[in-house]
């Protein structure tokens, strides 16, 4: 999201006479572009204003910019200690422009105020893919739910769902510049809901749209909410070769319990059904999560029902974070961060060993199929390979011979490591 977030930002500065360069000692402004989803996130973006400011020692003249969500969360911090010239929120980059004319020696400019409106529809990324095959399409912005650890609804704001024909007219576009893949991207991808007139389209109208533009685009997109996948989207997904059966569908946890108190609206119970009607409509279809270890309260119980879940669902691979306490959460206000850090730490270790199993279990089980993948270019540890993503997601690499990225080509897999499938 960040990602595409950054490519516009390129657009709307290109517009307005703007650069790019690959070196930053070259650069008149540098901007980070920020997330704020756990405490190590935010530490890392500490550590680089320091490199800037090293850079500002030698250009006096280098503006410094915080574009994002801890822009957001961070604005008054950012400007007095750490002197920044510019803050901008997720909301806010149609301003940089005026903004980086304004600054001046004492003058500081910020702006995150958070928008109902804005999604950037009429704005066309500059894409900073470095393949030119695969590319993000940002479907709408903020996020209405209220999972009581996560920072996102105050950083990004209330949820928009974005024009659907500026989304079907900037996949076209890609797709004649000879893009192969678009992902469409959202907190809830299945929130999507779009009414203009007489009009409404919902996620799964969206998709079907997406995927009849043409039959070699392939269509990907995330994050899927275990409470509104609906069957709908599911049933299209299968009526569409192209839309690629992998969904990443987000548990954070196996306990009932604790997701309640996450205040995610579904529990154990109806994310194993969710998986069962997935895997009943698309028996191949890749599946890969989110999980959180050590949240406020949890017990041993609660984190043996993690493990019990991952162990039978058998997801292809997942994100495993230690809970991180976000200020200005539900639960920061009102529960206390009480399981220690050594033994989140060891909760999330157990996670990982359990997942590292199911990865190489679930990617040995590919050994002797066939598989359609689409070439990406050299694999990055031997440049006499290829490698490409399956329909599931899953990373394939294989002999080069004379094929080229951006093309589909079958492969027979032939072996397999928990990340990598080995094919000929
Ligand atoms: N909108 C998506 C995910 C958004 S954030 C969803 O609802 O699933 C990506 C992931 O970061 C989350 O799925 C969650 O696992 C993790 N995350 C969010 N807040 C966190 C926190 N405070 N501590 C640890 N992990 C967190
Ligand atoms: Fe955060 Fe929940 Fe929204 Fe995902 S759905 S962005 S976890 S509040």
């Amino acid at each position: 999201m960040n990602v595409n977030d950054t490519e516009v930002i390129f657009s709307i500065l290109a517009d307005a006479g703007y650069a790019r360069t690959e070196e930053m000692d070259q650069a008149d402004l540098v901007m980070a572009n920020t997330c704020s989803i756990r405490d190590n996130a935010e530490q890392r973006i500490w550590g680089r204003l320091e490199v800037f400011n090293q850079l500002r020692k030698k250009n006096p003249a280098l503006l410094v910019g915080i574009v994002g969500c801890m822009a957001e969360r961070l604005k008054d911090k950012l400007l007095d200690t750490h002197k920044v010239d510019l803050v901008a929120g997720p909301d806010a980059y149609r301003s940089l422009p005026r903004m980086l004319e304004a600054i001046g020696p004492d003058s500081p400019q910020i702006d995150v105020l958070l928008s109902r409106e804005e999604t950037y529809a009429d704005i066309t990324p500059v894409r900073t893919d470095k393949n030119g095959i695969s590319a993000f399409i940002s479907i709408m912005r903020g996020c209405n739910n209220v999972c009581s650890y996560c920072v996102v609804p105050y950083t990004r704001g209330a949820e928009r769902s974005r024009d659907a024909h500026s989304i079907v007219r900037e996949a076209c576009d890609v797709y004649q510049r000879g893009y192969k893949e678009v992902t469409l991207l959202g907190q809830n991808v299945d929130s999507y809901l779009w009414k203009s007139g007489t009009e409404t389209v919902d996620f799964a109208g969206l998709l079907e749209r997406v995927a009849e533009i043409a039959p070699d685009l392939r269509v990907r997109f995330a994050t899927s909410h275990p409470k509104d996948i609906s069957d709908e989207v599911i049933f299209t997904m299968a009526a569409h070769p192209n839309i690629c059966k992998h969904i990443h569908l987000p548990v954070q946890s196996g306990s009932s319990r604790m997701l309640e108190k996450m205040r995610r609206k579904y529990d154990r119970a109806w994310y194993l059904e969710r998986v069962a009607k997935i895997r009943s409509v698309m028996p191949e279809c890749g599946l890969t999560t989110d999980v959180i270890a050590g949240f406020c309260s949890e017990t041993l119980e609660d984190h043996t029902d993690t493990l019990s879940l991952m162990e039978e669902v058998g997801f292809d691979w997942a994100f495993m974070f230690a809970y991180s306490e976000r200020p200005g959460t539900l639960a920061q206000r009102n529960y206390p961060d009480d399981v220690p850090s050594a033994e989140k730490n060891r909760r999330l270790n157990e996670i990982i060993t359990l997942q590292n199993r199911k990865s190489l279990e679930r990617y040995r089980a590919q050994i002797g199929k066939t598989l359609e993948v689409l070439v990406e270019g050299p694999s990055k540890r031997n440049p006499e390979q290829l490698c490409g993503r399956a329909s599931n997601n899953m990373m394939c690499v294989f002999p080069a011979l004379d094929r080229k990225a951006g093309s589909y080509v079958c492969v027979k897999v032939v072996d397999a490591t928990s990340a990598t499938l080995i094919c000929e």
